[in-house]
């Protein structure tokens, strides 16, 4: 298992991973298989989305501040309840192909870790499972 570090910067943050996984596959000569992200949080998330024009991030959060408000009639009494419900709606994890040796991504996405209660030091687990094929 590998482990990527990842800094926050704010409250609610889109930080793009993409280069830290293109990373960790050259480095570690995966080839051909499947790389599974998981994150280890309960109010940070993971999820693949246009990396291109920096304005769909910004759309993406504040559309989910507008369907999950800050304050509300929450039960949960940390004060966070709206980033444990937006962390559940992005997930968890993601599962992306490596072909020879390269992420298989659609030419305008790219992953990005999703903070919801930062800015935090976050942390993001990569395991890699090859196949033949
Ligand atoms: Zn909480």
């Amino acid at each position: 298992m590998i482990e990527i570090t990842v800094r926050t910067r704010s409250r609610e943050d889109m930080v793009d991973i993409t280069s830290k996984l293109e990373e960790i596959v050259r480095k570690n000569n995966f080839e051909n298989g499947i790389l599974h992200i998981y994150v280890p949080h309960t109010t940070a998330g993971i999820t693949v989305n246009e990396n291109a024009d920096p304005s769909v991030k910004v759309d993406i959060m504040s559309k989910l501040s507008e369907l999950v408000p800050r304050s509300g009639n929450y039960h949960h009494l940390e004060g966070n309840a709206d980033a444990h419900i937006k962390a559940s709606i992005v997930g968890s994890s993601l599962t992306i192909f490596v072909e020879e040796g390269r992420l298989v991504l659609g030419t305008w996405q790219g992953v990005f870790f999703c903070e919801f209660d930062g800015p935090r030091t976050r942390r993001c687990l990569v395991k890699f499972v090859g196949s033949e094929t």
